[in-house]
């Protein structure tokens, strides 16, 4: 009996991991089409200074609609193009999408873009980035690139990886370590590398203000990332209750649900809608109602 239990629990298992590869290979096709069909799109969410919440950039956030399963989140399709040799064309059609679209906005306005490590892979991946600014008329120095650890502890391409990272802000880029604290950022990173930015985890700002260790760690995280000289972005602030309390421990930037979410604002006009933006999010303040 036991053994045939075992059988069967072999089989089920090796079924189930079979649907789920199947599975894997059938987004996989289908995101390669979505994105030549361009079904892919992308929506910004808003980065502001935490005292007066003045939107000081936008994180271009990717998202994708399969016509029948319906939303797909991109911490499930992501790592599918990664592993389907599908992030390098997907990253070059996200940075020249958004880049048009950034050129569009107020100068003083900057684009947050994401890379994957699986990016770096690609020799001249900064060169390609570089000319994709230069074609949509974008300043390099609006742009900011959001890296995990992954991203700088790919083996034996961390070489790679820092050197890339380098021509970016040589450029006139700023280099942000996101998703601070987590696994996939962490601080062997902050000591070979100069970041401009550390974002910090939205783990621990999302339970900051009823759980003491995470307020503990937000609050060190600011006096730690303040001493190396880097700005400093909560990400994930929902609430006033942890605005007033980033604003006392003084973080530097804020992103999150409170402040704004991501948006379809590429189509935003340069001048009348941008004044509406910028207003919308400052009635946020605590203090402004
Ligand atoms: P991320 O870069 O850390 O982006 C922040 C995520 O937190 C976004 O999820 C955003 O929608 C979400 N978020 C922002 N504020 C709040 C809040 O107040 N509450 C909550 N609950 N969530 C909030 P999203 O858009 O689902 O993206 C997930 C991840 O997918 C991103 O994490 C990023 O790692 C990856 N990603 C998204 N777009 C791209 C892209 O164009 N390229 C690459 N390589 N990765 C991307
Ligand atoms: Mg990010
Ligand atoms: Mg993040
Ligand atoms: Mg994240």
């Amino acid at each position: 009996r036991a053994k045939s239990a075992g059988r069967n629990t072999v089989r089920f298992f090796d079924a189930s991991l079979k649907e789920q590869e199947s599975m894997r290979v059938q987004l996989a096709r289908d995101l390669e089409q979505a994105l030549a069909a361009n079904e892919l799109h992308l929506v910004y969410q808003p980065i502001s200074d935490t005292g007066s919440l003045e939107i000081r950039g936008f994180e271009a956030l990717l998202r994708w609609k399969h016509p029948l399963l319906g939303e797909i989140p991109p911490d499930r399709f992501i790592p599918i193009a990664e592993s389907a040799g599908l992030i390098d064309g997907i990253g070059a059609w996200v940075a020249e999408q958004a880049m048009a679209a950034a050129a569009l906005w107020p100068e003083d306005i900057a684009l947050s873009l994401n890379l994957s490590p699986i990016q770096f892979r690609r020799p001249g991946l900064a060169a390609q980035l570089l000319r994709i600014a230069q074609e949509s008329n974008l300043a390099f120095a609006r742009l900011e690139f959001e890296v995990t650890e992954s991203a700088t502890l790919l083996g034996f391409h961390r070489e790679e990886v820092l050197l890339a990272l380098r021509s970016l802000q040589q450029a006139g880029a700023r280099i942000v370590m996101d998703d601070f604290g987590t696994g996939h950022s962490s601080l062997s990173n902050l000591k070979d590398f100069t970041f401009d930015k550390l974002k910090i985890d939205r783990s621990f700002v999302g339970v900051m203000c009823d759980h003491a260790p995470s307020a503990s760690i937000v609050r060190a995280t600011i006096g730690l990332g303040k001493s190396l000289g880097l700005t400093i972005v909560a990400e994930g602030v929902e609430d006033h209750a942890q605005l007033a309390q980033l604003r006392e421990w003084g973080c530097d930037q804020v992103q999150g649900f409170l402040v704004g979410r991501p948006e379809d604002v590429h189509g935003f006009a340069p001048d009348q809608a941008w004044s509406c933006v910028r207003a919308k999010s400052v009635t946020c303040a605590p203090d402004a109602g």
